[in-house]
């Protein structure tokens, strides 16, 4: 395979109306956060169904900004997944907040609502609940426990558990725009809300002047303009990728068939938006990942690595399974019709 044919895990879909937001932008004289921004803003509160957003540099610094928002403090504990990116983690200590680690549930690679009830203390500030790979976590369950929850929707927007939109059953909701996800803006995060204090909490944190109060973790977290209206070209094409994904991932359960290796797993309640097609292997993952490489086909583990093994705890089996058998074939609507076909054809040949 040459470079040329190889198909990365994924790509950001940017076109004409990417390049022409971006050029009127550049016109205006007018960069850093401005009129764009509120709009963005506006748009995503708009279509997650939610009051109002807040438009920061990353999913990680919403995340940080929304706890702090919350009100956890040094000393509290934050509930979180074992099998997610680094970003809860690092996000819960830079405010000092000490990381309570639970496990998933095997099918769905969510939160464990059992384990986290029992992770529950009278220091347990909030529960960060990823919805991964574009699968609602139980929401409903996790409710029950009673703990403020902050929904991660970095990975998941437009997917909804009995009929409720993810980001709209937390206290707050966290986003991510970085370059891979479902709508991108190079870097890019925002905190989502209902709650009118709480967003206006965040937005005097995401810069150090002019505000009302300079409140403990005030910093620069501004999003650019620039940025926003990449943020806005992508939104107005959000329902087509939503497609898009859902047609593919279609494709690829029908060429993988019942058995092995197993696909995605969409329990009755929910809705699933394939931000990953995420299939479990039956062999070993190192080796597997290297030979469909070499057909060109860049598959990753979704994970890069679980958080217990950062904070070297033991004991998360489910998390573990999953590190082993879970892996990640490339989706996404920049796929080309002859890459689909190419990646059922190499899946068809490791797998039949
Ligand atoms: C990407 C991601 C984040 C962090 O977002 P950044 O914009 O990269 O900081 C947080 N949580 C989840 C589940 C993510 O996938």
């Amino acid at each position: 395979m040459n470079a040329e044919n190889f198909i990365p895990h994924s790509r950001p879909f940017l076109g004409d109306s990417e390049q022409v937001a971006l050029a009127g932008v550049i016109a205006s004289g007018r960069l850093a956060q401005g009129p764009r921004v509120e709009l963005f803003e506006r748009s995503l509160a708009a279509f997650v169904g939610v009051e109002g957003g807040v438009a920061v540099g990353s999913g990680t610094a919403a995340l940080e900004v929304a706890l702090l928002a919350l009100g956890v403090e040094s000393g509290d504990e934050v509930i979180m997944p074992s099998f997610v990116c680094a970003a809860p983690l690092v996000a819960a200590r830079r405010i000092g907040a000490v990381p309570r680690i639970v496990d998933i549930e095997p099918d769905t690679y969510a939160i464990d609502p059992v384990a986290a009830k029992q992770a529950v203390s009278p220091r347990t500030g909030a529960i960060v609940v990823p919805h991964l790979f574009g699968l609602p976590a139980d929401m409903s369950r996790l409710i029950e426990i009673g703990v403020p929850i902050i929904e991660d929707c970095a990975q998941t927007l437009g997917a909804a558990q009995e009929g409720q939109a993810v980001g709209t059953r937390g206290i707050a909701t966290i986003c991510s725009f970085y370059a891979t996800k479902l709508l991108c803006t190079g870097e890019g995060g925002m905190i989502l809300s209902d709650d009118e204090d709480l967003l206006s909490r965040a937005r005097s944190m995401r810069e150090y002047d002019e505000q009302p109060s300079i409140d403990a973790g005030s910093f620069n977290h501004k999003m650019t303009d620039l940025q926003a209206v990449l943020g806005l070209s992508q939104m107005e094409r959000l329902p087509s990728f939503l497609e898009r994904r859902g047609a593919i991932a279609r494709r690829y359960a029908e060429a993988l068939g019942a058995h092995q290796p197993q696909s995605p797993v969409i329990p009755d309640d929910r809705t699933h938006v394939f931000y990953r097609y995420v299939i479990r292997v039956d062999r070993p993952l190192d080796d597997l990942i290297e030979r469909l490489g070499q057909d060109g086909v860049d598959c990753r583990r979704p994970i890069f690595r679980p958080l217990h093994q950062y904070l070297h705890l033991s004991g998360f089996p489910e998390t573990e399974r999953a590190f082993q058998t879970a892996l990640s074939i490339p989706i996404y609507p920049a796929l080309t019709p002859q890459e689909i076909e190419h990646i059922v054809k190499v899946l068809e040949e490791e797998f039949r």
